[in-house]
C-alpha cells in the first residue's frame, strides 16, 4: 500500500498563507497520497505549550513533515533533536522532516531566496544591500547574501535585535552591519548610500498591516536600487508599489515561497532531486492566479 503523507504548517496567524494551496497541488499532480493542513498555533500565554504537542505528534510519527512560520522560527530550536549546518548557521528554521528516528530543522528560506532572488534579477556576485527586520526571515536573507560576499546593512524597530543578528553572524566575511537607528529612520539614512537591493523582511504590509510600509512615503528609494519584498500576499504591497511608481525592479516574495515549499517537499518525500523542476513548475503555475 503506498504511503499516505500527513504535512502542515504551524504558525500564528496561517489563514492567509499559500503553502497548502502549492502543496496540494503537488500531491495531486505527482498523484502522492497524502494531506497538507493548517495547525494555528495563537500566540498568547499557552503557545509554548501548543508548539510542543504538535513536536510531539511529528515525534510520534502522526505528522510527517512541518513547515514553520512566523513566529516560531526561532522558538522552535529548543523542542527538536538536531538541525542541519544551514538551520544551526541561520539560527531559524523553516521546516522539519524526520531522519534516522530523530527530528530535523532545515533552512530552505537561504536557498529559496537566493535562487529566486538570482531569477528575478540575475543577480550580480555581490553588492550592499538593506535588510528591513530582524526576525526569522530576515536571519536568512542576511545569512544567504553574507554568505555570498554581500555587505549587508541591517535596520528594525527593535535595535537590540538586529545587534544581537549581527553579533552572531559577526564571523561572515564582509561582516553584516547594523544601523544604529530604528526602522523608521532607515529611508532618511540610507537613501543617499549607494544600495544594490532592500530587502523587506518585516510583515509590514501584509494583513493585518497592508496599508504600511517600511520605507516611508516621503522619502525616494535608492536610485537604480533591486527592491525585493519577502511578502507576497497582496502580490503588490505599498513597498512595492513605491518602487514601481519609481520605475524600480522588484518582486515580491511568491518566488522564494515556492522555492521553500519545493525544497521542503523533497525532504518531505525524498523524492530524487531531478523533481525538484516538476514540482516548481506545478507550484508556480498555481501561484500565478
Ligand atoms: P518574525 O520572526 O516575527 O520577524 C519579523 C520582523 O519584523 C522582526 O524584526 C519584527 O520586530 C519586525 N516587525 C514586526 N512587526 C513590525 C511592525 N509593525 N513594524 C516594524 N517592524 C515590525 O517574522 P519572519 O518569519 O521573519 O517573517 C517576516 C515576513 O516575511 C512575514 O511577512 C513573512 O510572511 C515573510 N516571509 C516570507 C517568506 C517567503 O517565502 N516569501 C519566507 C519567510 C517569511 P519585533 O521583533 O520588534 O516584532
Amino acid at each position: 500500500m503506498n504511503q499516505y503523507y500527513r504535512f502542515g504548517l504551524i504558525g500564528w496567524p496561517l489563514e492567509h498563507s499559500f503553502s497548502p494551496t502549492l502543496h496540494r497541488a503537488v500531491l495531486k499532480a505527482l498523484e502522492v497520497d497524502g494531506e497538507y493542513e493548517l495547525y494555528p498555533i495563537p500566540f498568547l500565554s499557552n503557545w509554548k505549550k501548543g508548539l510542543k504537542e504538535i513536536i510531539q505528534r511529528l515525534d510520534r510519527c502522526e505528522l510527517d513533515g512541518l513547515n514553520v512560520t512566523i513566529p516560531y522560527k526561532q522558538a522552535v530550536l529548543p523542542f527538536i533533536d538536531h538541525h542541519t549546518p544551514t538551520a544551526h548557521n541561520v539560527g531559524a528554521v523553516n521546516v522539519l522532516f524526520h531522519a534516522d528516528g530523530q527530528i530535523v530543522g532545515d533552512n530552505t528560506d537561504v536557498s529559496g531566496f537566493l535562487k529566486d532572488l538570482d531569477s528575478q534579477f540575475s543577480l550580480p556576485g555581490h553588492g550592499k544591500a538593506l535588510v528591513l527586520g530582524a526576525g526569522g526571515a530576515a536571519r536568512a536573507v542576511v545569512y544567504a547574501l553574507a554568505s555570498l560576499g554581500w555587505q549587508v546593512h541591517l535596520t528594525a524597530r527593535r535595535l537590540e535585535q538586529a545587534q544581537h543578528l549581527v553579533q552572531e553572524f559577526r564571523h561572515l566575511v564582509p561582516p553584516p552591519l547594523v544601523m544604529r537607528f530604528p526602522l523608521a529612520d532607515a529611508a532618511r539614512i540610507m537613501s543617499a548610500v549607494d544600495l544594490d537591493l532592500v530587502v523587506n523582511a518585516t510583515p509590514l504590509g501584509m494583513y493585518p498591516f497592508e496599508h504600511a510600509s517600511p520605507w516611508t512615503d516621503v522619502i525616494p528609494l535608492p536610485q537604480d536600487c533591486l527592491i525585493y519584498d519577502l511578502v507576497y500576499n497582496p502580490s503588490e504591497t505599498q513597498f512595492l508599489r513605491q518602487a514601481r511608481k519609481q520605475g524600480l525592479q522588484y518582486a515580491n516574495g511568491l518566488g522564494m515561497l515556492i522555492q521553500q515549499a519545493a525544497l521542503a517537499f523533497l525532504l518531505w518525500t525524498n523524492l530524487p532531486d531531478l523533481e525538484l523542476p516538476n514540482i516548481i513548475q506545478v507550484m508556480k503555475a498555481v501561484g500565478s492566479f
